[in-house]
């Protein structure tokens, strides 16, 4: 496990996240998910350290309102959400893929990738159609 570190595209948010980048990530069709193309490594809250940034962060969440969508009220890029999930062992951070700094494209390419079908809130099933997320 590595310690990575992201930001969002301006630079005011930055962090710090122990992920394992060959443990599965993945991408949803959930109205969110798919309109901001967002590519998620969910890892334990305890794992991640907001470093910079804390006071340009918005705080969106809808529907459940379960999942606290983070970005930067500057460039609007989300580099990660938050959520407590009982299942998964408590405080959670979903953080954006997309945002890290310090992965070659050539080491994304070979992140394994799952799709998740959270339009239907089926997130264990694949969806029909996964190209455009
Ligand atoms: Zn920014």
């Amino acid at each position: 496990m590595t310690v990575h570190r992201g930001s969002c595209h301006c630079g005011a948010v930055t962090f710090s996240a122990r992920i394992d980048l060959t443990r599965e990530t993945s991408r949803c069709n959930c109205s969110s998910c798919r309109k901001s193309r967002f590519w998620k490594a969910v890892i334990p809250a305890g794992d991640f350290t907001l470093e910079t940034g804390a006071d340009m962060l918005a705080d969106y969440t809808f529907g459940g309102h379960i999942i606290h969508h983070r970005f930067c009220t500057r460039c609007g890029v989300k580099p990660f959400g938050s959520f407590t999930m009982a299942e998964l062992g408590g405080p959670m951070i979903a953080v954006n893929v997309a945002c890290l700094d310090d992965v070659s494209p050539q080491a994304l390419d070979d992140v394994p990738v799952v799709y998740e079908d959270g339009q239907h809130d089926t997130w264990e099933r694949v969806p029909a159609y996964t190209g455009h997320l």
